[in-house]
């Protein structure tokens, strides 16, 4: 059994720069790390492989930097790692993206895709569902559970609020977790050390078989129109008047402001 889970390296989300002109992340200005469902993803290939003997592959787009992530998720036990790197994959949205991620994919014929349900930067949770479509294979997102594997399909859970349900799937499946889902397990001093010798093989979109203007801007689908920060401001108002006061005082505050309706004569 084959299982590639994908990873994306986030920039540090409290150390953010944008550049407003061209409405995106100066990705290159901040420090990456991991991505927090990512680590849950990894840890769900890794229980699979300690229960079906599978072997773990780990797939990120994203700049070279990244080679200390992966080698980070190797040391956890992850087997290989394929880093898809290139000038020409600047400006891919969510398509692109999905459309590289999934050329490997169907290049190394996997029966599993594990990806985080979100990232923390793009936050648009559509990179799982649309490796699927792009591969013409089911997604489960939200999974509540490992699942098992029973007869080459998974049977595995997801919650939409009180409700638990069970699905059964043919494999190959994409499934997409949330950090909540698991605890990772953190890398033995062997595990490091092996990690070292573990290969990330580079690639770039022609070793996927995609053209320059099939990536990046040209490729994409979105064009970014306007940007703009959103200034935050924040007020501190303290209240010391007795508790009844208090109340009133906030309720009158809480009118004046449009957050509540305003208290109609019976
Ligand atoms: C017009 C436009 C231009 C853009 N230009 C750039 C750019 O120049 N550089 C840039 O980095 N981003 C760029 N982006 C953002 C990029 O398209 C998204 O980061 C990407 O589509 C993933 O979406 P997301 O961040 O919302 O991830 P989500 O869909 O929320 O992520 C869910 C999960 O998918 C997996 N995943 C997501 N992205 C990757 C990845 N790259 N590799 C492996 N696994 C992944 C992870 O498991 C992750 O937890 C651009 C977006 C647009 C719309």
């Amino acid at each position: 059994m084959k299982i590639a889970v994908l990873v994306k390296y986030v920039p540090d989300t409290t150390d953010i720069e944008y550049d407003l002109n061209e409405g995106r992340i100066l990705r290159e200005m901040a420090p990456g790390t991991q991505n927090a469902d990512d680590l849950a993803a990894v840890e769900a290939g890794l229980q699979y492989k300690d229960r079906y003997g599978a072997e773990v592959d780990l797939i990120a787009m994203a700049p070279e930097s990244a080679e200390e992530m992966m080698r980070e998720y190797l040391a956890m036990g992850a087997d290989r790692a394929y880093l898809i790197v290139s000038p020409a994959l600047k400006g891919s949205d969510g398509y692109v993206t999905a459309r590289v991620l999934s050329a490997l994919i169907a290049r190394e014929s996997y029966d599993l895709i594990i990806a985080g349900l979100m990232a923390a930067d793009g936050q648009t949770g559509q990179t799982g569902p649309r490796v699927a479509e792009a591969l013409g294979i089911p997604c489960i997102t939200f999974a509540d559970s490992i699942g098992e594997i029973v007869d080459g399909a998974l049977v595995i859970a997801r919650r939409i609020g009180d409700l638990r349900i069970t699905y059964r799937v043919n494999l190959p499946a994409v499934i997409t977790v949330q950090r909540h889902l698991v605890r990772a397990r953190l890398a033995s001093v062997q595990g490091i050390l092996e990690a070292q010798m573990k290969e990330i093989q580079t690639l770039t979109e022609s070793d996927l078989g995609l053209l320059p203007n099939e990536v990046g801007t040209e490729g994409s689908r979105l064009r970014v129109v306007a940007s703009q920060k959103i200034e935050t401001k924040r007020q501190v108002r303290w209240l010391s008047e007795k508790p009844d006061e208090a109340a009133e005082e906030l309720v009158k505050i809480l009118v004046e402001r449009g957050i509540l309706e305003p208290r109609v004569a019976p």
